[in-house]
């Protein structure tokens, strides 16, 4: 499926969110990208602006949606920050 994702202009690295709840930092921790195929939203630390972010669409399999999330979770594992479970929202 195509999904949106922004590339950072400082470690270059495409970055894209599964789902709504789903917020991500690039390696370098310079950009962010957060509701998934809902919308859009992603930020970026200064000094890099907004415009420098680059916005592309790339086609990802489930397979690999499946295997980013393995892998971000081990890295969450063994970092410092943890987050909280996701809770599933009621249907709008
Ligand atoms: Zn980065």
């Amino acid at each position: 499926m195509l999904r949106t994702a922004v590339r950072c202009p400082s470690c270059l690295i495409a970055i894209f969110s599964r789902d709504r709840h789903d917020f991500r930092w690039c390696e370098c921790k310079t950009t962010f990208v957060d509701g998934g195929m809902d919308y859009l939203r992603f930020g970026v630390e200064s000094p890099f602006k907004l415009e420098d972010v680059e916005i592309l669409k790339i086609e990802v399999s489930e397979e690999d949606l499946e295997k980013q999330k393995k892998t971000l979770a081990q890295k969450e594992d063994q970092g410092t920050r943890r987050r909280p479970r996701k809770r599933k929202k009621a249907a709008e």
